[in-house]
């Protein structure tokens, strides 16, 4: 890790002002292509050698203030598969997490996908935490199973039946660290050691916490993905994602990883060929070259833009979301508040272990008188936003089981700590009088 501080590597991390121009804010490298500086070096760039990829890799020691990006590259080709603004997007969050590498993709939901797909092929395995994501346990209970991945769930707080759930096949074990929308903190440091124990990569999704809360390497994680949609870009604007590789797993160690470890007959191993950057370099040069699900210069821009005030935003998102789940929990109209910061949270001592600054800005709760007198509340909320999402600088409200999480059943719901009358809050940025006035009077016509 670099000896900037996290603040600062929010700012500049990956990025020095621009050696050509002087453009002190990243420049957005809006091509398609690159052209090349002669028939030999395209040559090279199109051979596939993970040389050329591998200068991509921030490594442990890499100093953000030696010669950063773009002149450290070795070559741009197109940008489906690399592009001068999505660089300073991917080192800065490498950076931030303490990663070895990362590669920045379409969306969060690509970034998990690409993130199993990169060490798992058909007749794997993986064992994975229930408390998800709707859209990630529907990747994992429908569509990976159609390509021959199959899954079994876990309680996150159960690491010894993701013990149990472990055989010869499985490829790697994966949670969220703060789960939406059960908001639970599995204990990481333990699931990484079973994992390690069955010498297979822990992958932890840390969308909700973001770096500045919770830096899951230093607990163990091999691997960590983001749905930068959220916190990270912050403001609601783009779509994204990333994944970032601690490039500390031994691969090698384990004869269970054979698309990392065993050569084609024309090129050797990734393992032999980028050491540490392995996972990092061939997700890159097989996965996101094949399947396209590449970001847009223009939202890696955006999701940059949001990065530089990540410390302080989620400073106040976590102030005002401790404020609303107190407010919440002593109103008579509440029967119910799950917020990590709350003692009454039942992983509440892991949310201490393990976020530091605060308990994140995600709230469930659910109002008595049930479904029914959850829908009157959502519909009389005049400052707070209705919609899919989470993370925007505004305050948002939504009914998860008839929304985001309606494609699982109502047993799958239960699993994933979803009742019927369960409301989600994502807290923003605006004065707390204001969002509690709404919700005061949200409340009194519920
Ligand atoms: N991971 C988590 C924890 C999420 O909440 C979401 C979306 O809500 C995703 C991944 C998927 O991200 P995206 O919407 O950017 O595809």
């Amino acid at each position: 890790m670099s000896t900037w501080k996290f603040e600062t590597l929010s700012l500049h991390g990956g990025q020095r002002a621009d050696p050509v121009t002087g453009s002190r804010a990243v420049p957005i490298y809006q091509t398609s292509s690159f052209v090349f500086q002669s028939p030999e070096q395209a040559a090279g760039l199109f051979n596939n050698a993970p040389e050329v990829w591998a200068p991509r890799l921030t490594p442990a020691g890499y100093d953000p203030q030696a010669e950063g990006f773009p002149s450290r590259d070795s070559g741009n080709i197109y940008t489906r598969i690399m592009n001068p603004t999505t660089d300073v997007l991917e080192a800065r969050m490498s950076l931030l997490e303490g990663g070895a590498g990362a590669l920045a993709v379409s969306s969060g939901s690509a970034a998990v996908t690409m993130a199993v797909m990169n060490i798992c092929r058909s007749g794997d395995h993986i064992v994975s935490s229930q408390s998800l994501y709707g859209g990630t346990h529907h990747l994992f209970e429908q569509t990976l199973p159609q390509y021959g991945i199959s899954v079994s769930f876990f309680p996150s707080h159960r690491p010894d039946l993701a013990a149990e759930a472990i055989s010869e096949n499985t490829k790697c074990i994966f949670a969220e660290t703060v789960g939406n929308p059960s908001l639970d903190t599995p204990d990481l440091e333990r699931l990484a050691e079973v994992a390690h124990q069955h010498r297979i990569p822990l992958i932890v999704d840390n969308t909700v916490p973001t770096p500045y809360l919770c830096r899951p390497i230093q607990f163990g994680a091999d691997i960590v993905v983001h749905s930068l949609t959220k916190f990270c870009g912050g403001h609601g604007t783009t779509i994204g994602g990333v994944i970032v590789d601690s490039g500390r797993f031994p691969w090698q160690d384990s004869d269970r990883f054979p698309m990392l470890t065993q050569g084609q007959p024309s090129a050797p191993s990734w393992v032999d060929a980028v050491g540490a950057g392995a996972y990092i370099v061939k997700a890159r040069s097989t996965l996101l070259r094949d399947m396209g699900a590449c970001i847009s210069p223009f939202n890696s821009f955006l999701v940059l833009q949001g990065l530089e005030t990540l410390p302080v935003r989620m400073d106040r998102h976590c102030e005002n979301g401790l404020h609303v789940a107190q407010f919440l929990e002593s109103h008579p109209k509440v029967g119910w508040v799950l917020y990590p910061g709350l003692p009454s949270h039942p992983t509440h001592e892991m949310a201490k272990r393990y976020l530091e600054h605060g308990f994140t800005a995600m709230i469930g709760f659910g109002i008595k008188g049930g479904l029914q007198a959850g829908q009157r509340f959502i519909s009389n909320l005049k400052l707070i936003s209705h919609l899919a999402n989470i993370g925007d600088a505004r305050t948002l409200a939504i009914h998860p089981a008839s929304t985001t999480h309606s494609l699982l059943s109502p047993e799958e719901q239960e699993q994933v700590g979803l009742s019927p009358d369960f409301i989600r809050l994502s807290i923003g940025l605006e004065h707390i009088d204001d969002i509690l006035q709404d919700l005061e009077q949200a409340l009194d016509r519920a």
